[in-house]
């Protein structure tokens, strides 16, 4: 016997009926963010490496070991995509849509980083963001904010998450905290641990980060990024955190949030939950007012978040939320042979043009009328329609109620669909 192909590590099939948790919540986000004026931008998968490596940040975890690059046939360095805020930028660069232009786009699809596989961490996951180009803030910062409360509120989960802010600065002004922290970081370098030492002069923010419980006090002590803020940076702060208040979006500031990417200014932010171990981290956002110029467009103000996916829909089953009711079939159709069947498949045809959310079944297989009622059952369906002999001769249709107690009827098609559509809109 030939040997059985897996899946690559990390890269995860979903199955039904998991399904139903990704097209629920994929709906929550697509209304929500529509419904405050976000439009679709669908980017492609795969990139060019030196996009990565020029947004992101050479001294970054993605950039230094995470990414899935290759050459492909024509020589050409490519990397699929870590993360999508590159991208975003990529093309609206490209196609123009951000020179002096206000943009809110939203995009959701597949990202890839090479990660060791634990619960919520994955080396194909999903994110769902949001980013906006041309607002210099504080109000498009507190605007995403509570959208992305309100989300998180929709989702169910909302009673779940905390909410952490902090502010990086301008990039001036985080020049001058980064040679403080590294004159502390210096101080205790003999405490220090190999990743943090590589970082010491390359990216001593980054240690900040560190997830290693060793550091914390070290990092506890550490000069504060939020004392060094330019004035401009501190007001932008402040006022945030008034709308914010003013809002009713509860928040705590946390000094050490710096984010995994370089391009942060300002702004960041993290809903974090302490209901899915050391993966707490469900949506990551911030303002990066550098990246347009930085990746070749005229200078513009910026700011987004990304969810992920996978941590979102955990914490959502976690959370007790099915989406079970939704997506069983209203009806299921049984037929007592082939001439039934072919009645069968034109009654379908027929209900579903009537009826635009009619979920049915035909049944094809054949077999016995009770093993077909059987499988009606098992399908979760509210009525089996049955074709035999009997309706075939009379042009019309019986329907059954399979969860609860109603006489069989009789009906012609047509009233069958009434009937159908009364019963579909109670639901
Ligand atoms: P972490 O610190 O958990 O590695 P990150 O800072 O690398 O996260 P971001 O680049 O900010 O993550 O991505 C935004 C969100 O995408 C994260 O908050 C998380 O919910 C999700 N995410 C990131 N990496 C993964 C992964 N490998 N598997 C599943 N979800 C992920
Ligand atoms: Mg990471």
């Amino acid at each position: 016997m030939p040997t059985m192909i897996q899946a690559v590590r990390g890269m995860n099939d979903i199955l039904p009926p998991e399904t139903r948790h990704w097209q629920y919540a994929e709906s929550i986000f697509r209304h929500i963010l529509q419904g405050h004026g976000y439009q679709e931008i669908r980017l492609p998968i795969l990139e060019k490496t030196e996009l990565f490596n020029r947004s992101i940040g050479e001294v970054t975890d993605i950039v230094e070991k995470e990414m899935y690059s290759f050459v492909d046939r024509n020589e050409e360095n490519l990397t699929l995509r870590p993360e999508g805020t590159a991208s975003c930028v990529r093309a609206g660069i490209e196609h123009g849509l951000l020179y002096n232009q206000i943009q809110r786009l939203w995009y959701t699809g597949p990202f890839f980083r090479h990660e060791r596989p634990q619960k919520g961490r994955y080396r194909q996951f999903h994110q769902c963001s949001a980013e906006v180009f041309g607002l210099l803030g504080p109000d498009i910062d507190a605007e995403l904010i509570s959208m992305s409360a309100l989300l998180l509120e929709k989702l169910g989960v909302r009673p779940y998450v905390t909410l952490q802010i902090n502010s990086l600065g301008t990039l001036q002004s985080r020049k001058i905290y980064r040679d403080a922290l590294v004159r502390y970081l210096k101080a205790h370098e003999k405490d220090l641990d190999q990743d943090s030492l590589k970082r010491l002069n390359k990216n001593p923010l980054r240690i900040l980060d560190s997830k290693n419980p060793e550091l914390k006090k070290i990092i506890g002590g550490a000069p504060k990024l939020l004392d060094h803020l330019d004035e401009d940076s501190l007001k932008h702060f402040e006022k945030l955190q008034e709308y914010l208040t003013d809002a009713g979006v509860s928040f705590e500031i946390n000094p050490n949030l710096v984010r995994g990417l370089d391009y942060y200014t300002k702004t960041v932010f993290e809903w974090v939950t302490d209901k899915l171990g050391a993966q707490g981290t469900i949506c990551a956002g911030g303002r990066y007012d550098g990246l347009v110029a930085q990746l070749g467009g005229k200078p513009n103000y910026a700011l987004g978040f990304s969810f992920g996916m996978e941590r979102t829909i955990l914490l959502m089953q976690q959370a007790g939320i099915t989406c079970e009711e939704a997506a069983m079939p209203h009806a299921y159709l049984v037929t007592d042979g082939e001439e039934s069947f072919a009645e069968g498949l034109k009654l379908g045809n027929y209900l579903r043009g009537k009826l635009d959310d009619l979920r049915l079944i035909l049944h094809c297989g054949g077999g016995s009328l009770k093993n077909q009622f059987k499988k009606a059952d098992k399908s979760g369906a509210q009525f089996a329609i049955i074709i035999g002999e009997h309706e075939r001769k009379n042009h019309s249709v019986s329907i059954k109620a399979l969860r609860e107690e109603l006489p069989q009827q009789t009906l012609f098609q047509d009233e069958l669909a009434e009937y159908l559509r009364l019963k579909i809109s109670k639901k």
